[in-house]
């Protein structure tokens, strides 16, 4: 009887996905690795591709999402950061996921709770 609050809205923050999306795919990351190559494949001039581990950078900061400074290695400004890549850093991928996704990622982790005997 006395717990009755007046409904509350939160101010939506609509405003903050905005930016994200400039570039970089969805979450506004971009591939950095260690070392670079020439494609091997194609006519020349052949692109500059990530060579071994791609890592997820946000631009701005220093380290990759999974935490590797980077000083020294290569931007590739035209390739988002893909978590679906072969090669991608799996600790970067689950970093650059959402909660959600990164159960979905994970199904040997833990049971799946919804198992009811009817
Ligand atoms: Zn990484």
């Amino acid at each position: 009887m006395a717990n009755a609050e007046p409904a509350r809205i939160p101010p939506s923050p609509t405003a903050r996905t905005a930016s994200a999306r400039l570039a970089g795919g969805a979450a506004g990351l971009f591939v950095v690795a260690t070392h670079k190559v020439r494609e091997r494949t194609g006519t020349p001039p052949l692109r500059w591709v990530p060579y071994g581990t791609e890592h997820a950078w946000r631009p701005g900061s220093r380290r990759t999402l999974c935490g590797e400074w980077t000083a020294g290695w290569t931007v590739f400004w035209e390739l988002a950061f893909s978590p679906q890549h072969a090669r991608a850093c799996r600790a970067c991928v689950e970093a650059s996921l959402p909660a959600e996704s990164r159960r979905r990622l994970a199904p040997q982790a833990a049971p799946a709770p919804e198992r009811r005997s009817a």
